[in-house]
């Protein structure tokens, strides 16, 4: 039962570097299993720790299998992520945040990205992503550096009420 909630932006530990996992602890595990509850709960498609609260590198993602996107139904729990390699190419989409609820913005991403991790096994992982997925992973590593959206934002505007939707990344035109 998850009992942590989730940090706004106006949060000062939203603003500080989490720290490397030195071991998967038990206590590790149950943070990951916390983080896929909040996030599921509150309809998002990634959630870093510091977002609620604990300032350690650790992120899950979650690609609904709905949406119409080739990496649908990904799912990714990742300790100690980090961007080895990144694609020049940029493109633009738009994001949101569970940590920034009502507003959107559109955010430049590398449109393909190598991350290296460590999987909750403590297997180490290393993937590479395209399009949304690899948009994400930037969102949530970026939350483990103390780095917000809105801090990379060409333009933000607010969601209408009750047209907001909770989730924690989007793309332009796809409905998560
Ligand atoms: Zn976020």
């Amino acid at each position: 039962m998850a009992q942590r909630s989730i940090l706004f932006a106006d949060n000062p530990i939203l603003r500080k570097k989490s720290r490397r996992v030195p071991r998967l602890t038990q206590e590790i595990q149950a943070l990951i299993q916390d983080m896929w509850e909040v996030m599921r709960a509150a309809r998002g498609v990634g959630l870093a720790a510091v977002q609620i609260g604990v300032p350690l590198r650790v992120i899950v993602v979650e690609i609904p299998e709905d949406m119409d996107d080739p990496d649908a139904g990904t799912s990714l729990a990742l300790v100690n992520p980090e961007l080895v390699k990144v694609s020049r190419e940029v493109e633009e989409g738009v994001e949101g945040c569970l940590s920034v609820p009502g507003w959107v913005g559109t955010v430049p991403r590398h449109v393909e990205v190598t991350v290296k991790a460590v999987d909750p096994r403590g297997k180490p992982v290393r993937l590479k992503a395209r399009g949304y997925l690899a948009r994400v992973l930037q969102h949530e590593i970026d939350h483990t550096e103390g780095v917000l959206f809105i801090d990379r934002t060409t333009e933000v505007w607010p969601v209408e009420e009750g047209e907001e939707e909770q989730e924690e990344v989007r793309a332009a035109g796809k409905k998560v």
